[in-house]
């Protein structure tokens, strides 16, 4: 047994040193990536569940690796924030974003992820300002997506923020609406002008009668502020059907569409349709 011991011993070693290896080499691809702007937007729809419409896209990074293949922006993203390039990659996606979207027709959003990081980083809104001019891209067509992470550490800095984006015209959303901390105490503290409810209740309302009574709780507190949500995670039609007639404005997931490049975007833009 000792032997065996030691040889599990070497084994798992010899797995850390590889992993760790395996880290640092995938620390200098993300960077190389940024830099190289090879990580991509692409697009997922954002429905009006009441009259089953096409409103928007979320702008979801995407990424090809050359050799491991795609990599998701829950494993790049987290790297991406503690190599300090984040405010790189976010302005990156955006202007690539206001660049792909100026031709899809005027009415549609784009909502863009802000890292929790990045969220109270003064020079946020100067920033967005700045690609929305060059680009030529209309702020009211903007919004941005944000998890109450961001703030719980300082609410008058996410208070500044807000304001400072909500001067030039842009939507701000709060995210994973039902995760976390304090989100009621959020809501409160910063009447967000939308609420995406978070996918894992969506997901699992058809089976458990307590997510079910959370998604309608969530509606109807939304309804009460006067602020519309968006569900997201919605794969299935009795989902979608229960939301709508609950009077859930928004919806988003698989069952409309998963994030796409910027050509098939473009062209369920132009055809309206949800596939
Ligand atoms: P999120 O902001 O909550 O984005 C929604 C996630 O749910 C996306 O995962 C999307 O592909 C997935 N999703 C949408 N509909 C469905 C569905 O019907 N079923 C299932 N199973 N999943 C669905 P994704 O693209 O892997 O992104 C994961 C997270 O990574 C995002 O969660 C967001 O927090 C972060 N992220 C993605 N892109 C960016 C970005 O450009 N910047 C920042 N800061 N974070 C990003
Ligand atoms: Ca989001
Ligand atoms: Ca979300
Ligand atoms: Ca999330």
């Amino acid at each position: 047994a000792k032997e065996q011991g030691r040889g599990v011993y070497h084994i798992f070693s010899k797995g850390m040193e590889e992993a760790l290896k395996e880290r640092v080499q995938l620390e200098k691809d993300v960077r190389q990536a940024v830099v190289n702007g090879d990580i991509l937007p692409y697009y997922q729809p954002l429905m009006h569940l009441q009259e089953n419409r096409l409103v928007g896209f979320e702008v979801l990074a995407r990424w090809r690796h050359p050799v491991r293949g795609d990599i998701g922006p829950n494993v790049f993203i987290p790297i991406v924030e503690k190599l300090g390039l984040i405010g790189d990659l976010t302005y990156d996606l955006m202007r690539r974003a206001c660049k792909d979207a100026g031709d899809w027709p005027a009415d549609l959003t784009i909502a863009l992820n802000i890292s929790p990081l990045h969220f109270t980083d003064p020079l946020l809104p100067i920033k967005l300002l700045a690609i929305l001019s060059e680009t030529g891209f209309p702020p009211h067509r903007l919004e941005i997506e944000v998890t109450e992470s961001a703030f719980v550490t300082d609410f008058d800095a996410a208070r500044t923020t807000l304001s400072a984006l909500r001067d030039l015209g842009i939507k701000a959303s709060l995210d994973d609406f039902g995760t976390g901390y304090s989100n009621l105490y959020s809501l409160r503290e910063l009447h967000f002008d939308k609420i995406k409810i978070d996918r894992s209740f969506v997901q699992s309302m058809q089976k458990d009668k307590w997510s079910d009574k959370i998604v309608n709780s969530v509606i109807d507190l939304a309804k009460s502020l006067g602020v519309p949500v968006i569900a997201e995670g919605i794969e299935h039609f009795g989902e979608m059907d229960e939301i709508a007639r609950r009077g859930g404005e928004f919806g988003q997931g698989y069952y409309f569409g998963k994030a796409m490049p910027a050509a098939l975007a473009k062209a369920m833009a132009n055809g309206r349709t949800a596939n």
